[in-house]
């Protein structure tokens, strides 16, 4: 089976084939032109699909609310604009005349480490992707957990500190105004003054300074973990952004969570993305082969 995927972020559509045994060739992107809107973005996206021959099937990680039943854009902000509503199934299948699966992109995450990564074999667990904010996906009882709207797991915004720090969904006190590695990095401007990123903040883990800012910020981590933990029993948590390459912070995580869980609740075991960059694409693949 010959399997066309796409990875559709904000900046850049990845693409690549792969075969039945997920394996994945041909890696290629171009950039979104979200600006162009979201009707042009999959005209492109259909102009590429046009290119390749013997295609089988084809599977679409992307970034927005989607009702993957219909592949549809149910919902999605600004950055892609008039991408809510777009029927994207209908559209490339029309188009190509193959069977298309449409996913969230950390759905396809979570997917993609469900079947080929860190998650393989559990079928409990929560995957949570610390970067600019901080996605989440739920995985219950052998799948995907969508909720009402399609929305379920926006771990970012659920309340860590009442009446806390706004927000960019208009709110206040969410975990990814704390937890987030760009919370990180504005904690750091706030405590030194200086400018830096992940990578550099970590290259100054033994600067005092830094290390305390560092360790405040994991325990805004944990903070958020533990409450989820108690919700969901998850036998693994899945923690997805390169910040997460950094061992020390999974490691202090871990200790940090055992101390303030319960005994009961301690087998709940926080390891980083394994399926990496190729996490969205394999778990988009998965759905296409599965339809
Ligand atoms: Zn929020």
């Amino acid at each position: 089976m010959k399997i066309l995927v796409f990875d559709i972020g904000g900046t850049e559509i990845k693409y690549a084939l792969c075969d039945e045994n997920f394996n994945l060739t041909d890696k290629k992107s171009v950039p979104t032109n979200a600006y162009e809107g979201g009707k042009r973005l999959i005209e492109r996206v259909v102009e590429i699909a046009g290119t390749y021959s013997g295609i089988d099937r084809i599977g679409i990680s992307t970034a927005g609310q989607v009702d993957s039943e219909k592949g549809m854009i149910v919902f999605a902000t600004d950055s892609i604009p008039g991408y809510t509503g777009v029927q994207i199934k209908q559209i490339v299948e029309a188009e190509i005349g193959v069977p298309c699966a449409v996913e969230n992109d950390v759905n396809s995450a979570a997917l993609g480490e469900a079947y080929f990564g860190a998650a393989k074999g559990e079928d409990n667990f929560l995957c949570l992707t610390y970067g600019t904010g901080i996605g989440g996906a739920i995985f219950l009882e052998g799948k995907l957990f969508k909720g009402n709207g399609c929305s379920a797991g926006e771990f970012g915004h659920f309340v860590t500190h009442a009446g806390g720090k706004s927000c960019t969904c208009g709110g206040c006190g969410c975990y990814e105004a704390y937890a987030s590695s760009g919370a990180l990095v504005r904690a750091v401007k706030a405590k030194t003054g200086r400018d830096l990123n992940g990578r550099e903040i970590f290259a100054e883990f033994d600067n005092p300074e830094i290390r305390t800012v560092i360790d405040e910020w994991i325990d805004e981590i944990v903070v958020g973990l533990k409450g989820l933990v108690y919700i969901f029993n998850p036998s693994l948590i899945v923690a997805g952004g390169g910040i997460m390459n950094e061992k020390y912070i999974t490691d202090e995580i871990n200790v940090r969570l055992a101390a303030e869980l319960m005994p009961s609740f301690r087998c709940a075991k926080v390891v980083k993305a394994q399926a990496g960059n190729d996490a969205n694409l394999l778990g988009a693949a998965y759905l296409a082969a599965k339809q």
